[in-house]
């Protein structure tokens, strides 16, 4: 049995956290015999090594020649204090400070070239922003051969190979399942467990890519594909995925079971939830992908898998979206006439901004559509150029913003075939008078979102919780 365990930062982000990951390592290895270990960089609130990374590359690529030193500086505290502190002198103590130094001697001489160029490529980031994780996984898997486990620090660019796109790698899969296999099976047969970097992969020809920020949840995903994982496990300090966001109804509880699409819907209508994107390798290879608690270990926490045969009927989630404005195009001229909506969104896209949700009156004499309240200017500007010519002939009456809206969504694959879910919610919202402004259902029917006023949100989110 196989179990891929994801640790993020604040999992590593200090010596004591990095003990207590090292015990749920253990407790793991107990239980599954073969276990594989991704980890981010360390980042303890609010300090994050790739944060700082970056800030030092920024700083240097404009000119600034201090501020990457005092990165260094303060790089070179945050890890030789866990160090220090969890590593013996008469151990490994020496080794993974140099080892670490090493690390960010690089990092200053990358910076440096930067600052004589005057120019920061997606390439040169990608290899600092990297050198967190690089840094991170030397030290957790010397204090575990130190307390007597076999252990190895690997660089996922030895395993995930991506294509060049620099930032936002994309991992080539057939060839990243034949380098992991090759590295990782043996360590594994020899009871070695494999401390793999986050974030970070490599091209075909060996140049240090990331995954995009955040990419250890991918990496994760991706080494459980590769591997033919049983499980992969996402550690955080929630239980889970919750009902709903625990600031807005504290009744908010777990949820046991996710589907990817229910997923999918919540991470676009504002739940705090994995990228979509990120699980996909796991998902489509039918590894269940669980999301647990460093804190609170023992529960469950929450299972995403490609379709849940009990989902019991319903709903499972309630998320919402704030300050957005809702964008009308009114006329009765508008009837019939092909290429209005067409139109609009092509406006709307050349302004590069996007579109959360769209809902048309059948009578075809509105459209409208919620965007980020920031871009509601431009956008309407945007509008009135394009239908210059319908404003003036009346056929369109008017393009109009409704500010401060809200998008709250139910989700769950179960409202599918199950009659009366939406009538139950507008009865609720209706009885604590919340006014709709606006509703889409995906064709899906895993969620219905409905646009209701800024200051009705809560009120909606509380009511639609109260019947999941
Ligand atoms: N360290 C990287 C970041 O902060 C990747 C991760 O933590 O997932 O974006």
């Amino acid at each position: 049995m196989m179990l891929v365990m994801k640790f993020g930062g604040t999992s590593v982000g200090s010596a004591q956290a990095m003990r207590e990951t090292a015990d749920l390592i253990l407790q793991a290895k107990q239980t599954w015999g073969r276990v594989v270990v991704i980890a981010s960089a360390m980042g303890s609130q609010p300090v994050k090594v790739t944060d700082l990374l970056l800030r030092g590359a920024h700083a240097a690529a404009s000119g600034d020649k201090e501020t990457y030193k005092l990165v260094a500086a303060e790089l070179r505290q945050i890890h030789f204090a866990a160090i220090d502190e969890l590593l013996l002198p008469e151990g490994e103590r020496q080794r993974i400070l140099a080892d670490n130094e090493a690390f960010l001697g690089r990092f200053t001489d990358l910076c440096q070239a930067v600052l004589v160029l005057g120019e920061l490529t997606p390439r040169a980031l990608d290899a600092i922003s990297g050198m967190g994780e690089q840094m991170s996984i030397r030290i957790l898997a010397a204090y575990l051969r130190q307390i007597g486990h076999p252990a190895e620090a690997i660089d996922a660019t030895e395993l995930i190979v991506t294509d060049n796109n620099f930032q936002a790698a994309m991992p080539l899969l057939p060839r990243t399942r034949s380098k992991t296999k090759v590295r990782i099976r043996p360590l594994l047969d020899q009871n070695i467990i494999p401390i793999v970097t986050g974030f970070i992969g490599a091209t075909e020809y060996g140049v240090t890519t990331t995954l995009g920020r955040g990419g250890s949840d991918y990496s994760a995903a991706i080494l459980g594909q590769a591997l033919d994982a049983q499980e992969v496990w996402i550690w955080t300090d929630v239980d889970g995925v919750m009902t709903t966001d625990p600031r807005l109804e504290p009744t908010a509880r777990s949820i046991p079971t996710l589907t990817y699409r229910e997923v999918s819907e919540l991470a676009y209508y504002g739940a705090k939830v994995l990228h979509p994107k990120t699980i996909r390798p796991c998902i489509e290879n039918g590894i269940p992908l669980r999301i647990k608690n460093t804190f609170n270990p023992a529960h469950p926490g929450t299972v995403i898998v490609a379709d849940d045969k009990n989902g019991n009927g319903g709903m499972k989630a309630v998320s919402a979206i704030r300050s957005l404005s809702l964008i009308t195009i009114e006329g009765k001229g508008m009837m019939g006439v092909p290429g209005i909506a067409a139109r609009t969104f092509g406006a709307v896209a050349h302004e590069d901004v996007s579109v959360l949700l769209i809902s048309q009156a059948s009578s075809e004499q509105s459209i409208s559509f919620a965007t980020p309240g920031v871009y509601a200017e431009k956008v309407l500007l945007a509008l009135e150029t394009e239908f210059a010519t319908e404003l003036q002939r009346q056929d369109i009456d008017r393009i109009w913003a409704e500010h401060d809206a809200a998008i709250v969504t139910a989700v769950g694959a179960g409202m599918r075939g199950t009659p009366g879910i939406a009538g139950r919610i507008f009865t609720a919202l209706g009885n604590t008078a919340v006014n709709i402004i606006a509703i889409a259902q995906g064709s899906s029917e895993c969620s219905i979102s409905m646009v209701v006023s800024g200051g009705d949100m809560e009120t909606a989110v509380k009511q639609i919780h109260a019947l999941i």
